[in-house]
């Protein structure tokens, strides 16, 4: 079994961007950890809509001690640093998945800064994976992945899990379940599947 840990910004984002592949490693036995720092609005009912569905589908859920009110460039650095550095030191983690270094959500950029940081005293492998934030295309076009995770089996689970964020599914963000289909397939007919989500691989720990 591994131990997993998933560094967010917001709630919805571990499921937005791979809630197949959490669905897929929570089958094989892995056990996650979604760590969320920032709640800026809407606080309760955010909440509570991560709390579900971490519930429903058997990861677990914390939030950071800055999270409540604060977007994540509100938090200074060092502090950010400092907190994940205490969680990664507690739960000894395989493997983080991250946000990409190059999002284009400042917050979500902030993060993975965070966790590049925190590598300096604990090794572990490093995965960034994709997000479409409000179909900004300048910055969805330059992610190269290098790794393709198979979601056929899970994509309603995925699709599901999206559902119960339903604080953001209207507005100009209503269209993160058509998009999931959409970059699902568009990614699976890459590697020959009807569905994947694909990754950034960083850092390997496994030495051969
Ligand atoms: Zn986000």
């Amino acid at each position: 079994m591994k131990k997993i840990l998933l560094v967010t910004a917001h709630p919805d984002d571990a499921e937005i961007s791979m809630g197949g592949t959490i669905r897929k490693l929570l089958n094989q036995g892995h056990h996650i950890i979604n760590m969320i720092f920032s709640i800026p609005s809407n606080i309760e009912v955010r909440k509570q809509e991560a709390i579900l569905s971490a519930r429903e589908f058997g990861y677990e859920v914390r939030f950071s001690e800055h999270c409540e009110g604060n977007n994540v460039e509100d938090i200074p650095l060092h502090k950010l640093i400092k907190e994940l550095d205490d969680i990664i030191e507690k739960v000894d983690p395989d493997e983080v998945y991250t946000h990409w270094m190059k999002d284009s959500h400042q917050d979500h950029q902030k993060l993975s800064k965070v966790v590049r940081s925190c590598f300096r005293k604990k090794q572990f492998t490093i995965y960034e994976f994709e997000q479409i934030n409000q179909n900004n295309n300048i910055a969805a076009n330059q992610f190269h992945p290098n790794i393709y995770s198979d979601i056929t089996e899970f994509m309603e689970d995925k699709k599901r899990m999206i559902t119960i964020f339903q604080s953001q599914l209207t507005g100009y963000m209503g269209h993160y379940l058509v998009n999931a289909e959409h970059i699902g397939s568009w990614r699976g007919s890459q590697v020959n599947s009807k569905y994947a989500e694909t990754f950034l691989l960083i850092f390997s720990k496994e030495v051969l």
